[in-house]
């Protein structure tokens, strides 16, 4: 048996994200479709970009038993939260992911030719498909969060959002000595150029 190896990974029955495939039978290719929307929060990165607390996956999901185990596809989408890495505004996006996962039977060819971290298993006939979307709603988000592809960020002088400060926002930031110099003569010809 595989209960030692599997022990830290036996899903609840009870669970959200938790699928029975009896539900199922194990004749290949009976299948059944399932639209689930589950709590969760925290997938991602904490106050860079992730769902918040008080979010929630929908899960449109196909189960299908296939000769090896029974096979996951289908879609998870949910909404994240963040903080643009430019200019700090806060930021929500829409994320959705595709799934496709095969849960091995226990003692199935595929079972006994792959390593435990390699394809998932069914344990007690139950998958458990947080870890998959997980990985996935991860994998999907970006590195670096901006409000939108173009955004200027903030003023290295005076920290304002340059968006809202205008092309012409600039902080006189000159050399004492030159600004000098330029007093007497830069002023001169700008003027006379003018005129
Ligand atoms: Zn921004
Ligand atoms: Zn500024």
């Amino acid at each position: 048996m595989t209960e030692h190896r599997h022990a830290a990974a036996r899903p609840t029955a009870a669970g959200p994200w938790v699928f029975d495939t009896r539900d199922i039978g194990r004749r290949a290719g009976s299948s059944r479709s399932y639209h689930r929307e589950v709590p969760a929060s925290g997938m991602g990165l904490e106050g860079v970009i992730a769902v918040p607390d008080g979010g929630e996956v929908e899960l449109d999901l196909l189960l299908e038993s296939v000769v090896e185990g029974v096979l996951a596809s289908g879609t998870a989408r949910t909404v994240v939260v963040g903080e643009c890495s430019r200019c700090l505004e806060s930021l929500s996006s829409e994320v959705e992911v595709d799934l496709m996962e095969l849960y091995a039977y226990p003692h199935s060819a595929t079972d006994a030719t792959t390593d435990e971290d390699e394809v998932s298993r069914l344990i007690d006939d139950l998958i458990d498909l947080e870890p998959v979307v997980r990985d996935a709603i991860v994998l999907a988000l970006p590195q670096v969060p901006l409000c939108s592809p173009d955004c200027r960020g903030l003023c290295s002088e005076c920290g304002g959002k340059l968006a809202e400060l205008g092309p012409d926002h600039g902080h006189e930031t000159m050399d004492p000595r030159w600004a000098a110099l330029q007093k007497r003569f830069g002023a001169d010809r700008d003027n006379s150029e003018e005129n």
